[in-house]
């Protein structure tokens, strides 16, 4: 069969974009879709949300033939289904939710071409009767959504994803877009070569911006440091309790975790809810409609919460402590304002969660590679935490996704730190504050870096010629000053105070004696300190 050929030229984006009931194009959507049609391959990194499905449904709908969307969420494949058929386009999906009668009418309809685009659920590229049906019609083009599924790297793994690069190369001619939110360049490299597309395949990069987050991370010391930030925030995003400004996420890293802290919310006036995978489905579904109905003020949740939700006014996301990665995080907090009002991201560090994520990764990963990839993603979700520039902008690197930095967001943690602390501004006092508390991080470490010489001098190098540097972290806060060391572990904390004081802990894998942590005399401290050490 044989159409007029179509290119980007010659294609009706205004058309196309009136036909799927959109205004104008985005950001970087157009350009998509340029690329698309006349290299006829693409890679599309975009954030999950971020209108990566317009960069296919346009095509499809100007395109001859029945477009091919493969994606792993059936909930999606359905709604998008409804919004399309709304909008007089002709679409459907197969998935293994539908009977038998259902599927079959479904592809009796797509052989006789009467599906602009066809949404199918990986496994279904298994069936042999699929298979055969697809080289019987037109496919202009497949996409492939979540296209990081395809690789063993990641989180998301699905075997029936390596069906793909054998569907792509029996019909050559199909254009391929592969979209992913991913940021991982090894993984982007895999999604290509498993899908059979060559190394050059352009790779575009946006949407990522959320320059109304106003994102912060913290490190506390103990739970009781944790639930004021948790408190302290809320009061921030939501006002007081029961003041019906809104909702919040609180994701906890257990189940147990989850359940805790929405009583404690509870307790303290909140309206909560709970919900994670140990819940049974009518529990979860229950917790789930309270939220959408907006009868909850704070969801307290694990990771299991969140994938299709649909509220746009959520007004804050706090992390009780980290995820796996930073494509994890910034999924995650990406659920707070998608009205694009003020909302608040929150991240809650403490020194448990290296040791935590450590052991959690040791029992679950299936070989050492693996398991030092998954830790280096981890790592890196750690090194942002610790600052040193804008948040927003950081993620953007991060992600590759340059265009849209702003060289300070202005509204993170670390730009109002920049903006509002004077004595940051003189390098002179700079390097003082440095020395000071560089000597005290060295009091504490002399022992373990014993490969450092001198370790203030080397480390204020460091410190002052790179200001990207990864090793040494300086906040200035007011009058207090936070130094912190981060290699992979042990890892060292030490505080100043301007004046008389200074506080040192020890990495609490060497925790003091109880008897010395009563200990007021400075000798007997100092005592402690060195048996704490020589252990
Ligand atoms: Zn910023």
């Amino acid at each position: 069969m044989t159409s007029p050929v179509i290119t980007a030229r010659t294609i009706d984006f205004e058309a196309g974009l009136r036909r799927l009931g959109y205004e104008s194009f985005r950001p970087g959507q157009r350009e998509a879709i340029e690329t698309l049609m006349e290299v006829g391959r693409l890679l599309l990194v975009a954030p999950t949300g971020g209108g990566k499905s317009l960069s296919y449904q346009l095509p499809a709908v100007a395109l001859p033939g029945t477009t091919l969307v493969i994606s792993p969420l059936v909930a999606l494949m359905n709604d998008q289904v409804q919004a399309l058929t709304a909008r007089g386009v002709s679409a459907t999906f197969l998935a293994s939710t539908l009977d038998g009668d259902e599927v079959r009418r479904r592809m009796a309809a797509m052989g006789r071409g009467t599906y602009s685009l066809v949404y199918v659920a990986p496994e279904r590229l298994g069936y042999p009767g699929f298979r055969g049906l697809v080289h019987d019609i037109e496919i202009p083009l497949v996409a492939v959504d979540e296209a990081h599924c395809i690789s063993e790297w990641g989180h998301d793994f699905r075997p029936e994803y390596l069906e793909i690069g054998g569907l792509l190369a029996e019909i050559p001619s199909a254009r391929v877009l592969a979209c992913t939110a991913t940021a991982t360049p090894v993984v982007r490299d895999e999604i290509l070569g498993r899908l059979g597309l060559p190394a050059d395949t352009p790779q575009h990069v946006r949407g990522f911006a959320r320059p109304n987050l106003r994102l912060r991370a913290t490190e506390v010391d103990d739970a009781r440091g944790r639930l004021a930030e948790v408190d302290a925030l809320l009061a921030e995003a939501l006002g007081r309790a029961g003041g019906g400004q809104g909702v919040a996420i609180a994701y906890a890293p257990t189940r147990r975790g989850a359940e805790e802290e929405a009583a404690r919310l509870a307790q303290r006036g909140w309206k909560t809810a709970v919900y994670h995978a140990g819940l049974g489905p009518a529990a979860r579904e229950t917790a789930q409609r309270a939220f959408l109905d907006g009868k909850v003020e704070v969801m307290v949740a694990t990771n299991a919460f969140g994938m299709g939700i649909d509220r746009a006014d959520v007004r804050a996301v706090v992390h009780l402590g980290p995820p796996g990665s930073i494509e994890a995080y910034y999924q995650e907090v990406g659920r707070a304002g998608r009205d694009g009002a003020p909302a608040w991201g929150l991240l809650i560090v403490s020194p448990s969660d290296m040791p935590r994520r450590r052991r959690l990764l040791e029992m679950d990963a299936p070989g050492e590679a693996v398991l030092a990839h998954k830790w280096g993603l981890f790592l890196e979700l750690m090194r942002w935490a610790e600052g040193g520039s804008c948040r927003h902008d950081a993620i953007l690197r991060y992600f590759g996704d340059e265009a849209e930095t702003l060289d300070g967001c202005g509204r993170c943690d670390v730009c109002l730190a920049l903006g509002s602390d004077t004595a940051v501004q003189d390098p002179e006092a700079v390097r003082l504050i440095a020395r000071k508390a560089l000597s005290g991080v060295a009091r504490v470490q002399k022992k373990e870096s014993a490969a450092w010489k001198n370790p203030v001098d080397e480390q204020l190098e460091l410190l002052i010629g790179d200001p990207c540097s990864r090793v040494i972290r300086i906040e200035v806060r007011g009058q207090r000053l936070r130094c912190r060391q981060a290699r992979l572990q042990p890892r060292h904390t030490a505080e100043l105070k301007f004046g008389p004081t200074i506080r040192q802990r020890r990495p609490t894998s060497a925790r003091r004696p109880p008897d010395a942590r009563r200990e007021s005399d400075p000798h007997a401290r100092a005592r402690a300190s060195r048996r704490s050490r020589a252990r």
